[in-house]
């Protein structure tokens, strides 16, 4: 599919190779979560190695993630299982030899991170392996509800150790280089915005999702959908943007964070009621609190809309309290900031946006469409996840795709000549950035459009004003150049949410978590297919 984007420019920033710092690596990464990382442990230790964040080290959704990642652990659990478990949640849209390879590799990869320091919890010596929606065993590694925080910790140490690999904080990619078709590395913003030319072998891209599109979501600021906008812009294929998964209790409290309450807690049996205590999954699923993800979802957002109150609440009164603060303390000490008793009181929820589903093409081995770019992690559609990704399989998939992605990038590397030149590229001024903009208002509207017509659940004209409105602000927002992180990251939220309602009108069906009230319906035989979209190759300014 070629979207009709004639407002996109190849680049955001004006830059001219005469006028800025050059730098040289063997191997660049865009992204410091857990795929960004565990690319660069895999890279030949006689490789120079850069890796970039936009923010600090542990600001990324890896060291957000609370529930755990998935692998066959149990003697009496099977690969087949896992497999089996993961084709159902995603809706026709697996791609089935991606998952096996997944499925199969993730006892390696989960082993890996105990070498290198993961504690994670046990029973009797043992790994304690929990479960969660859609998986039909235990098998879910967890570290209390602070898995992710608990895997940064030790992949962040691990990649310390390497000599060969530099990280850059506080250093933003404003877009990948490339010359007839080639990624050539990056420019990248430091200090005091100033951008530089980063050089490099073979870039990997490892930016995670786009959560900060929405008003309501679990993901953390950095989230914003950079990597998938600027592989876009050069060229990359980009896939399955309908697919947002939304996580059905976000805790919904004025001055809170939006965070996000793991479904474990229903896993141990918490019930969801209305603003008048009733208890109403049953009205809508007979699995009650424990459907899928998107079906509780959905049932929230009627039930809010049926008793038109801005909420539903988890309860949790009839668990033992002392157990409810052992097994989440997390959530008992962000509850406690707000005055809630997590095991007493009833605690304000609404879905919000968690998990980018869709984004940039890749291969068994993290191959873009791009010469020269790889990309793993959320920031990919790798197949492993269709339509609806299985609760914690994304953690999984960071690691096995950021090995592979960063096995590949390395090979690539050794296997090319050692040469200190760039290319004849540059971006000719063509407008200011200015002053007139209000930047956090058009974000924040963008984020409330975003919310309420393309969420959880979405029809044809709300999706259609939506576009036109989106279509608007790009007129005067992706002509300018500006010179800021602010400026960058509105005109790639905007340039995502764009290609995410055409390819939610364009879908004209119910699949995974993509849900059209107009087309209610699967329909395999028009449907059953990828949306892709590439950039027009002549659409430059
Ligand atoms: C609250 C929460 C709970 C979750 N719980 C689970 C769970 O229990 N199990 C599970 O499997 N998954 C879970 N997930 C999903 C999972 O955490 C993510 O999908 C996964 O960690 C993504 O890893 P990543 O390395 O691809 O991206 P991230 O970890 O998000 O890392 C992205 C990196 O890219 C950098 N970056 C972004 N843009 C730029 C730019 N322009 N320039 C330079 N750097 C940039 C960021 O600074 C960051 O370092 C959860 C997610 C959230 C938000």
């Amino acid at each position: 599919m070629t979207a009709p984007t004639h407002t996109i420019p190849r680049y955001l920033s004006a830059f001219h190779p005469k006028q800025l710092a050059h730098h040289f690596v063997d191997v660049l990464i865009i992204g410091g979560g857990l795929a960004g990382l565990r690319a660069a442990i895999e890279i030949d230790a006689g490789l120079s190695t850069l890796v970039v964040t936009k923010d600090k080290l542990p600001q990324s959704s890896s060291a957000y993630a609370q529930g755990g990642i998935a692998g066959v652990m149990d003697p009496t659990d099977r690969f087949e299982d896992h497999v089996a478990d993961t084709l159902r949640a995603g809706g026709g849209l697996c791609d089935e030899q991606i998952v096996k390879m997944v499925v199969h590799e993730a006892p390696q990869r989960i082993d890996e991170l105990i070498r290198w320091g993961a504690d994670f919890d046990k029973v009797a010596g043992e790994l304690s392996l929990g479960r969660e929606g859609g998986h039909s065993h235990d098998r879910i590694v967890h570290s209390v509800d602070a898995t992710g925080r608990e895997i940064m910790k030790a992949v962040i140490h691990w990649t310390d150790r390497l000599p060969n690999v530099r990280i850059w904080e506080d250093a933003f990619t404003v877009d990948i280089l490339s010359a007839d078709g080639t990624c050539l590395g990056a420019l990248v913003a430091q200090q005091a915005n100033v951008c530089s030319l980063v050089w490099a072998k073979q870039t990997i891209l490892c930016t995670g999702g786009a959560g900060q599109v929405y008003r309501e979501t679990s993901n953390p600021d950095v989230a914003t959908g950079d990597g998938l906008a600027l592989a876009y812009r050069a060229g990359a294929e980009i896939r399955d943007m309908e697919f947002m998964q939304f996580h059905p209790t976000m805790l919904y409290v004025a001055g809170s964070n939006r965070t996000l309450i793991t479904e474990a807690i229903r896993g141990e049996g918490a019930h969801l009621v209305d603003c008048h205590g009733h208890r109403f999954m049953g009205d809508y699923d007979e699995r009650m609190e424990l459907a899928p993800r998107d079906v509780v979802s959905q049932a929230i957002v009627a039930q809010m809309d049926k008793t038109r109150h801005p909420s539903v609440y988890l309860d949790l009164s009839q668990l033992a309290a002392e157990h409810v603060h052992v097994r989440f303390p997390g959530i008992t000490a962000t509850c406690a900031e707000f005055g809630l008793d997590v095991a007493a009181d009833l605690i304000p929820v609404r879905p919000g946006a968690h998990y980018f589903i869709g984004g940039v093409t890749v291969d068994a081995q993290g191959r873009t469409t791009v010469p020269g770019l790889w990309a793993a992690g959320e920031v990919t559609s790798s197949g492993l996840h269709g339509a609806n990704r299985l609760a914690s399989n994304s953690l999984l998939e960071g690691m096995v795709f950021g090995a592979h992605a960063g096995r590949g990038a390395s090979q690539a590397a050794l296997d090319m000549p050692d040469r200190f030149e760039g290319a004849a590229i540059l971006s000719p001024v063509v407008a200011d950035g200015g002053d007139q903009l209000n930047l956090g208002d058009i974000r924040n509207t963008l984020k409330s459009l975003m919310w309420r017509f393309v969420g959880v659940r979405r029809e044809r004209d709300s999706l259609v004003s939506a576009l036109g409105t989106i279509e608007g602000w790009c007129q005067y927002v992706l002509s300018r150049q500006f010179r800021e992180p602010a400026g960058w990251e509105l005109q790639n939220m905007l340039t995502v949410a764009k290609l995410m309602i055409e390819a939610a009108l364009a879908r004209q069906e119910t699949r995974g978590v993509h849900q059209r009230a107009d087309f209610p319906n699967t329909d395999d035989p028009h449907w059953r297919r990828h949306l892709a979209f590439v950039r027009p190759a002549d659409d430059s300014c």
